[in-house]
């Protein structure tokens, strides 16, 4: 089909201005929204694809944009489309740093059962390096509440446990907003709404500090960017199709 022109916008600058904005009602002037191609949704044989605007980390060929805890190369295994933990290399984080974002991770427990609780196909999605997302087969595993699937590790377990089961590649849709820090005073908290294969998990949920294991927790001052970090918990644990959109304002024009 030929590509035409769209038409003109229509609107109206007659109208009142919008309390708290410096728009009128269907504002004729306002800028229209920033178009993106949506990618595809993932199945079990394919990884999705990501929208047009999105900064892919892991697209299944190779390490390239992550790094070990060092700095040395990453030392996970990459094959078939997706990188798997080799356990007792490490922790690996993106070497792309970044604060509020929409964050888009699949990933798959172990086929093969061993273990139970917290030893079955654990790993970790880290916000900034410091803010566990837990991943854990929890598919008729039962762990403390606060260690399932999706719970913000030792803090809030998930509102429901939407684990597949061991082997089925899962789906986190994470919202992500970096708490803010002022000189070395706490701002605003970080606050997450988390979706594990399109299941609300946690609705803007705030956290109380970087996740800790068998501790509570407070803020320290951070870098207002981090990394994504994934968690080696000993587990062959596989990841594919990993992006994020850093969240911009209304009406922003890009260029
Ligand atoms: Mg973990």
């Amino acid at each position: 089909m030929a590509e035409s022109k769209p038409p003109p916008p229509v609107g109206y600058d007659d109208t009142p201005i919008i309390p708290g904005s410096c728009w009128r009602v269907h504002d004729i002037k306002r800028p229209q929204p920033r178009v993106v191609a949506p990618g595809t949704f993932s199945t079990q044989e394919q990884a999705g694809t990501p929208p047009s605007d999105a900064v892919v980390l892991f697209d299944g060929t190779d390490l390239s944009g992550w790094k070990a805890k060092d700095g040395s190369e990453a030392k996970w295994k990459v094959e078939n489309g997706y990188m798997e933990v080799v356990p007792k290399t490490g922790d690996i984080s993106s070497k792309a740093e970044f604060g509020d974002v929409q964050l888009h991770v699949e990933w798959c427990a172990p086929a093969a059962v061993e273990s139970s609780s917290q030893g079955r196909g654990n790993s970790g999605v880290f916000l900034m390096g410091r803010y566990e997302f837990q991943v854990l087969d929890c598919y008729q595993n039962q762990t403390y509440a606060d260690g399932t699937t999706g719970g913000i590790y030792g803090q809030y377990p998930p509102l429901v446990n939407a684990c597949r089961k061991p082997g089925d590649w899962q789906v986190y849709d994470i919202v992500w907003i970096a708490p803010r820090f002022v000189g070395d005073q706490l701002l605003s908290p970080a606050c997450a709404t988390v979706f594990l294969n399109g299941v609300l998990l946690h609705h803007a949920k705030v956290l109380q500090g970087p996740t800790q294991h068998k501790k509570t927790t407070a803020y320290e001052v951070h870098p207002g960017v981090g990394p994504l970090k994934l968690q080696d918990h000993s587990n062959p644990v596989r990841f594919r199709n990993i992006w994020y959109r850093p969240l911009t304002a209304y009406d922003q024009v890009v260029e």
